[in-house]
């Protein structure tokens, strides 16, 4: 146990840059959006001031949505009437991306956000809605304490290279298999 600490200790004694982090939820398991939100509570509660882009609108509004919509410290935005899950036109659902990283970029230039939350932002790049070489490149130069959550099945290796916490969450097994139907307040 000595020894271990010892290790510990001195693990800890060389993290001494402070700074925000890029931190990506990746993965089939259930808890990529949840975690990232989870997060975000946690920063609130240590005053800090967030943003949140929900880049695929879902059918229902979210729990997390109810909850922080109304908070002084957290800017919600929800991508247009652009992608959903059941996208009839393309070319409204590129426009709304375009505008969705328009904002984006307008958030990560903002030194007053300690933490941004850009939810589902991985489709965006799998279905080419976006390109990932000036996403990569605002990052790079975002404020320096700020930190980005972003979530999404699988991510873009570019992506990958400029994070600081990679997260796969991986499913073993889902409710919903199970034959379980999806519930408020666990899967939205
Ligand atoms: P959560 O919002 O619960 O943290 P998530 O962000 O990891 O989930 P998404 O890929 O965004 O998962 O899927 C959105 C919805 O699908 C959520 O309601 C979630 O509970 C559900 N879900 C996530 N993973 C699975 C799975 N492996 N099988 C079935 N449903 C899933
Ligand atoms: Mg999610």
């Amino acid at each position: 146990m000595a020894k271990k600490k010892a290790v510990i200790d001195e693990r800890i004694a060389k993290a001494t840059e402070e700074r925000g982090v890029v931190i990506l939820l990746k993965g089939n398991g259930k808890g990529k959006s949840s975690s990232a939100f989870g997060t975000m509570a946690r920063s609130v509660g240590h005053g800090k001031k967030c943003a949140v882009i929900q880049f695929i609108k879902g059918r229902t509004e979210t729990g997390e949505f109810k909850l922080f919509k109304d908070h002084p410290q957290i800017d919600w935005h929800v991508m247009g009437h652009g992608f959903t899950w059941e996208t009839q036109n393309k070319d409204q659902d590129i426009e709304a991306a375009k505008k969705a990283w328009q904002l984006a970029t307008e958030l990560l230039s903002d030194a007053s956000y300690d933490m941004l939350v850009f939810d589902e932002m991985a489709y965006m790049f799998k279905y080419r809605y976006l390109e990932i070489e000036p996403v990569v490149e605002a990052l790079k130069n975002r404020p320096k304490d700020q930190s980005v959550i972003i979530t999404g099945r699988v991510m873009p290796e570019a992506l990958e290279e400029a994070a600081d916490t990679i997260s796969s969450i991986r499913d073993e097994r889902h409710a919903f298999r199970l034959g379980v139907k999806a519930q408020a307040g666990i899967e939205f």
